[in-house]
C-alpha cells in the first residue's frame, strides 16, 4: 500500500495511493478510509510524513566503505538532520551561497509508525510504518571543513524524502540508484547493507525516542558525487519508486 500526504482545498492530509486515486485516510497508521477520494493530479503531493527528525546512518553499505577506502564501523555512526530539511517530491533543494560542492546520496528511509524506545530488533517491525526514497544532500565540501556534520548536512530542503510510504516491502535485497539528469550514478542492493533495517531501529531506539512520522535513513551506496544548480536528481528504490527533484 501506498501512503501519501499531500495538499488539497488549503487543507493537509493523509490518503492511500491506488491506480492513480487518492483515498483519504483518517491516520496514515489506521489507513482507515474516510469516503473522500480523488485523482492524485488534483491534489499537490507533501513528503510523506511530518517527521520530528531525521535520523541517519553514515557509511552503512561494504561497498561505499571500500570506496571511500575506510574500514567498516563496529557500530552504527548516526547523525541527525532538523526536520527543516524535509521536501517535497518535485521540490526545489536549494543550493546554499556557502557551499561550493552539494552531493546527492540515494538511500531507503524507513518511516516510523508506533513511538519506539528501546526496542529489540525482533520487534523493529512492529514500529515501521513503511519505507520511501530520501536524498542525504550533502554540502561536501562544509563536512570536511568543519569536522563535523550538523551545517553540512542540515540546510533547509538538504532531505527530499518520498514520493510515498510503501508499506510492504521485503528490504532484504533491492536496488538503491541515483540518476543525474537522467544518468545512473549509483547502484547496489540493500544486502550490502553492514548493519540492517532491524538492528538500526534497534540500536537508534536505545539513544532516542523515535516518533510516528520520523525517518530513519539507512546510508548511501557508492557513486555519490555533485550536483549543479538546474540538474535533475532522482532517487529509484526498487519496490517502492521515484523521488525527482531540481537544483536551483
Ligand atoms: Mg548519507
Amino acid at each position: 500500500m501506498r501512503i501519501v500526504r499531500y495538499l488539497k482545498d488549503g487543507k493537509e492530509s493523509y490518503g492511500v495511493l491506488e491506480d492513480g486515486v487518492i483515498y483519504r485516510v483518517s491516520s496514515p497508521l489506521s489507513q482507515k478510509r474516510t469516503g473522500e477520494s480523488f485523482l492524485s493530479g488534483e491534489a499537490k503531493l507533501f513528503a510523506p510524513s511530518a517527521p520530528t527528525k531525521i535520523v541517519c546512518v553514515g557509511l552503512n553499505y561494504s561497498d561505499h566503505a571500500a570506496e571511500m577506502g575506510l574500514p567498516l564501523p563496529p557500530e552504527p555512526v548516526i547523525f541527525i538532520k532538523p526536520s527543516t530539511c524535509a521536501l517535497r517530491p518535485g521540490g526545489v533543494i536549494v543550493y546554499p551561497d556557502m557551499s561550493r560542492q552539494v552531493d546527492y546520496e540515494a538511500e531507503l528511509a524507513v518511516v516510523i509508525g508506533r513511538k519506539a524506545k528501546d526496542i529489540k530488533e525482533s520487534e523493529a517491525g512492529h514500529y515501521i510504518l513503511g519505507y520511501t526514497c530520501l536524498n542525504d544532500v550533502t554540502a561536501r565540501d562544509l563536512q570536511r571543513k568543519d569536522g563535523q556534520w550538523t551545517r553540512a548536512k542540515s540546510f533547509d530542503t538538504f532531505a527530499p524524502f518520498g514520493p510515498w510510504i510503501e508499506t510492504e516491502l521485503d528490504t532484504a535485497s533491492i536496488k538503491v540508484e541515483a540518476y543525474l539528469n537522467g544518468k545512473r550514478k549509483q547502484r547496489s542492493t540493500t544486502d550490502r547493507m553492514i548493519f540492517k533495517v532491524p538492528e538500526l531501529l534497534s540500536f537508534i531506539s536505545r539513544v532516542m525516542t523515535l516518533n510516528p512520522g520520523d525517518v530513519v535513513s539507512t546510508g548511501t551506496p557508492p557513486g555519490i558525487g555533485p550536483m549543479k544548480k538546474g540538474d535533475d536528481i532522482e532517487v529509484r528504490i526498487e519496490g517502492i519508486g521515484s523521488l525527482v527533484n531540481t537544483v536551483g
